[in-house]
C-alpha cells in the first residue's frame, strides 16, 4: 500500500430518473480528463444490490460480468473505467451492498467491534468509507469517483449516499456531487423537460447532499432556458449544468465534458486550483476513429437472449470494445451482426448464410442451449478459412469440433452438454466438481489473471511479441490433457500453456489465416488505444481476407 501523503479527493456520480442514461461512461470520462490534467485517479464502482458479486447474476437481467486481474467478479462499468482510465483495477475498486453487510457481520462474528451494539448506521457506512479510502489509498489517487448505481431515491442507495454525506460533513473541501440526470424530450411535446430532474435534485437533498454539477444527459443539447430552470430549481449555477447529448461513439464523450471545462468545475467544487486539459491523445484517437470508414462484417455467434433489462450488446460489451479497437487500429469501421446458432440446429443449411461475413467470433458462454449450431459454424470457420476467434466457450467448442470432424471422434464434447460422455474433450477438475455438487456457485470458477507461456513461431506468440503473457480467465470447466498431443499433432496446436497447472489456455489451427481460440478472455485487456494483440490480428486476418 502506498503511504498517505496527499489530501484525497472524492467525487461522487449519482444519477437521476432512469438508471442506464450513461453514469459510468461520464463517470470515466471524467476520470480520463482529470488524467489529462496530470492527477492520478481511481474510480469506484458500487452496486447497490444484495449479490456480493455480479457472478451469480443472469447476464440478461445485468449485462457483462467484468473480471479483474485479481478474480473479482463486477460491473460492465468497472470495464469502462479500465479503458478511459488506461489502467488495471481490482476488487477494492468494487463493492456491493451484499460485500459491505458481509464484511460488517463477519467482523461483529470476529468481535472486531468489541462487544458494542453493531448497528446500520453508522456501521455500514462506516464500512463504506473505509472502502473508498482504502481504493484511494491502493492507487494513491488524487482524485476517486465514485460511482452509485441505480438512481438516487431507491431504497438500497441510502447507505451509500450517508456515507457520502458523512464524508462531506467531516471535510466539505474533499467531496464533490454530480447529478447525472435524463432530460427527456416527449414526443407529443418535443421540448426537452427538466422536471424529472428537478424532482431527483430535490431526492438528493433530502439525503443531505447537494449537486456542484449537474449533466444533462438527452438526446439533444441542453439550450439556455433550460439551463436556466435547472440553475434555479436544482441550486446549481448555470455553468455547471453541462449538456450531455447522444453522441455517435462514447469515446468523444471526454472531448465534449471538457469543451464545456467540467474538469475544472469539478476542481473548484473541491477547492483545488484549476488546471489545463491535454486531450489531444483522444482527440487524435477519436478523429482516427471517424476516418475509418471501410466496414468489415464480423459475425458474433452464439446463442440468442434478448430479453429482461439488458440486450446481448451489454452482455459482451468488452468484446464489442476490443472489436472497436482493434478494427479502428486497421481504419476500418466494425458491422457486427449477432447470428443465433440456434438456428443452424434447426437447418444445418443455413450455415453457408456465414459465407456473407469477413470474420466469426463465438464468445463465451455458458450451458447447453445452442452448442451445437456454435459446433456447426466453427467447422464452417474451419474449413472456408474463414479468420475465427474463440473466446473461453469459443476455444473449448473449437477443441470439441476438431475432435469429432477432424479426429472422427463423433462423440467429442464438453461435460458441460454431457455430464458421461465417452469422449470429454472439456472436462471438469475434481474441485470443480464438488463445487457444482454442493452448490457453491459464487466465486468459485478459475477467475482472474493467470500466466500463459507461449509457443515460439506460432500466430499467437507473434501478436503477443512475447513467450509469457497474463490474462483473465472466468470457467469452470478445462481442455482435457489426454486429447493434447492428438490435437497438436492433426494441425490444431496447442500454443499456450498455464506454467504451473500446464492446463491448455490457447489452441490455434496450422494451416489457415487465422484461427486462434484461448481459453481466457482476452476482451477485458483491450484498451481502446492499444488494442489487444489477438483481436488486432483477428482484424488484420479479416481486412487481408476482404
Ligand atoms: N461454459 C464454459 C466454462 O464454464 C465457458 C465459460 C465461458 O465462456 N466464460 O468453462
Amino acid at each position: 500500500m502506498v503511504p498517505k501523503t496527499k489530501k484525497r479527493k472524492f467525487v461522487f456520480v449519482v444519477g437521476g430518473v432512469l438508471s442506464g442514461v450513461g453514469k459510468g461512461v461520464t463517470s470515466a470520462s471524467l476520470g480520463a480528463i482529470m488524467e489529462a490534467k496530470g492527477f492520478s485517479v481511481t474510480a469506484i464502482k458500487v452496486d447497490p444490490y444484495v449479490n456480493v458479486d455480479a457472478g451469480t447474476m443472469n447476464p440478461v437481467e445485468h449485462g457483462e460480468v467484468f473480471v479483474t486481474d485479481d478474480g473479482d467478479e463486477t460491473d460492465q462499468d468497472m470495464g469502462n473505467y479500465e479503458r478511459f482510465l488506461d489502467a488495471d483495477l481490482n476488487s477494492e475498486n468494487y463493492m456491493t451492498t451484499g460485500r459491505v453487510y458481509l464484511s460488517v457481520i463477519e467482523n461483529e462474528r470476529g468481535m472486531k467491534y468489541k462487544g458494542r451494539c453493531v448497528q446500520v448506521v453508522p456501521h455500514i457506512p462506516e464500512e463504506i468509507i473505509g472502502r473508498i479510502n482504502n481504493a484511494a489509498d491502493k492507487h494513491n489517487a488524487d482524485i476517486t469517483i465514485i460511482e452509485i448505481g441505480g438512481t438516487i431515491g431507491e431504497y438500497e442507495n441510502i447507505l451509500f449516499l450517508e456515507a457520502a454525506r458523512m464524508m462531506k460533513l467531516k471535510d466539505p473541501d474533499s467531496v464533490a456531487v454530480i447529478l447525472v440526470s435524463y432530460l427527456p424530450v416527449p414526443s407529443h411535446i418535443g421540448e426537452m423537460k427538466t422536471k424529472p430532474t428537478q424532482h431527483a435534485s430535490r431526492t438528493l437533498n433530502q439525503t443531505g447532499l447537494q449537486a456542484d454539477i449537474i449533466v444533462a444527459r438527452g438526446p439533444m443539447e441542453l439550450d439556455k432556458p433550460r439551463r436556466e430552470k435547472l440553475a434555479t430549481f436544482c441550486g446549481v449555477p448555470k455553468e455547471n449544468c453541462i449538456s450531455a447529448p447522444d453522441v455517435p461513439s462514447i469515446y468523444e464523450i471526454p472531448i465534449k465534458m471538457e469543451d464545456q471545462q467540467i474538469g475544472n468545475k469539478v476542481l473548484k467544487a473541491l477547492k483545488m486550483r484549476t488546471r489545463k486539459t491535454n486531450l489531444s491523445e483522444w482527440k487524435g484517437f477519436v478523429k482516427k476513429i471517424n476516418n475509418s470508414k471501410k466496414e468489415v462484417k464480423i459475425a458474433v455467434v452464439g446463442k440468442y437472449f434478448g430479453t429482461g433489462d439488458f440486450t446481448l450488446a451489454d452482455s459482451y460489451i468488452s468484446v464489442i470494445e476490443a472489436i472497436k479497437h482493434a478494427s479502428w487500429h486497421h481504419n476500418v469501421k466494425p458491422a457486427l451482426e449477432w447470428v443465433d446458432s440456434e438456428d443452424f440446429e434447426k437447418s444445418t443449411k443455413k450455415v453457408q448464410n456465414l459465407k456473407k461475413y469477413d470474420g466469426i467470433i463465438v464468445p463465451g458462454g455458458f450451458g447447453t442451449r445452442g452448442v451445437e449450431g456454435i459446433i456447426k459454424a466453427i467447422k464452417f470457420a474451419r474449413e472456408n478459412k474463414v479468420p475465427y476467434f474463440g473466446l473461453c466457450y469459443g476455444m473449448q467448442l473449437a477443441s470439441v469440433e476438431f475432435v469429432r470432424n477432424v479426429l472422427g471422434k463423433k462423440k467429442a464434447t464438453t461435460v458441460e452438454m454431457d455430464e458421461k460422455t465417452s469422449e470429454p474433450v472439456i472436462h471438469i477438475n475434481p474441485n470443480q466438481a464438488a463445487n457444482v455438487k454442493e452448490n457453491k456457485y459464487g466465486g468459485t470458477m478459475r477467475l482472474g489473471a493467470y500466466d500463459c507461456a507461449l509457443r515460439r513461431d506460432t500466430k499467437s506468440q507473434k501478436a503477443y511479441g512475447t513467450d509469457m503473457i497474463s490474462e483473465r480467465h472466468r470457467h469452470r470447466y478445462e481442455f482435457n490433457n489426454e486429447y493434447r498431443d492428438a490435437i497438436d499433432k492433426a494441425g490444431l496446436q496447442v500454443v499456450g500453456l498455464n506454467p504451473e497447472s500446464d492446463l491448455v489456455e490457447i489452441v490455434e489451427l496450422k494451416d489457415h489465416p487465422f484461427f486462434v481460440g484461448v481459453q481466457f478472455h482476452p476482451e477485458f485487456k483491450s484498451r481502446p488505444m492499444r488494442p489487444h494483440p489477438l483481436f488486432r490480428d483477428f482484424i488484420g486476418a479479416v481486412v487481408k481476407k476482404k
